[in-house]
């Protein structure tokens, strides 16, 4: 079953997002070469604690960090250690926070000082098969039809989709039904509806999609070990198409 949410939810998911937006707005500003991923799990954690949240990764299927830092070939779940980020680097940061039961998830890909083109492009396209993703999201459209736009958009730039890894619907869980594919058809899979809540998340690498799980058991890397990058936000399935709630407002 996906949840519908009441208005009561509605605002507290608000919160979750808006809480989770602002963390991530402090880790933007803190990304530069040198500065160890470990660091920024700590300016994560302090501004989710300082509004009353709590990182909501830390303990999911055992993960034993508040937030993800993929660097480079690290598509997702990578672990905040005493890595520093150098110049050139991409560093995808996945930040959940839990406000009052209720949760946020929202991940974005950043360069680290001056990126190749390469990386640039890969950046640019990711997030925009985000937003082509988003554009299908409205009462009466379909799942199929968010996996298929996102697929549509990377492929037509020659990047790959690991199809292990997906958006999925949000609320009291941070994990609820469905599961988003980012490939797919369109017209197919359930029907969205007002009130859902979605973690839309579309992972393109440069190469091939596959994927390998490092010894740390997390961190996944593309296995011919070309960059990789992740945006993600959480959505409300609105009476007109959606709101993002991990964002800030203007
Ligand atoms: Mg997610």
């Amino acid at each position: 079953m996906v949840s519908i949410k009441t208005k009561e939810e509605i605002l507290l998911m608000r919160e979750a997002g808006r809480i989770t937006a602002l963390a991530h707005e402090a880790v933007a500003n803190a990304i530069k070469p040198g500065i160890t991923t470990k660091q920024l799990e700590e300016v994560a954690e302090q501004v989710i604690r300082s509004c009353g949240a709590i990182p909501a990764f830390k303990g999911e299927d055992g993960f034993p960090a508040n937030i993800c830092t993929s660097i480079n070939d690290e598509i997702v779940h990578g672990i905040p250690c005493l890595t520093k980020l150098e110049n050139g680097d991409i560093i995808s940061v996945d930040i959940g926070a839990n406000y009052k039961g209720y949760f946020g998830d929202c991940a974005k890909t950043h360069p680290v000082g001056v990126i190749s083109l390469e990386a640039k492009q890969l950046l640019e396209v990711t997030q925009q098969s985000l937003f082509e993703g988003l554009k299908m999201v409205k009462p009466g459209n379909r799942l199929g039809d968010i996996s298929h736009a996102i697929q549509t958009y990377a492929e037509k730039y020659g990047y790959s989709i690991p199809i292990e890894y997906g958006g999925h619907g949000i609320g009291s869980e941070l994990h609820e039904e469905p599961h988003i594919s980012n490939v797919g058809d369109a017209n197919t899979g359930i029907t969205l509806k007002e009130g859902m809540c979605l973690a839309i998340e579309p992972m393109l690498i440069c190469g091939k999609p596959h994927t390998r799980v490092l010894k740390d058991g997390f961190t996944v890397v593309s296995k011919d070990h070309t960059l990789s990058a992740h945006f993600e936000h959480t959505v409300l399935v609105t009476k007109e198409g959606y709101e993002i709630l991990t964002t800030l407002p203007k």
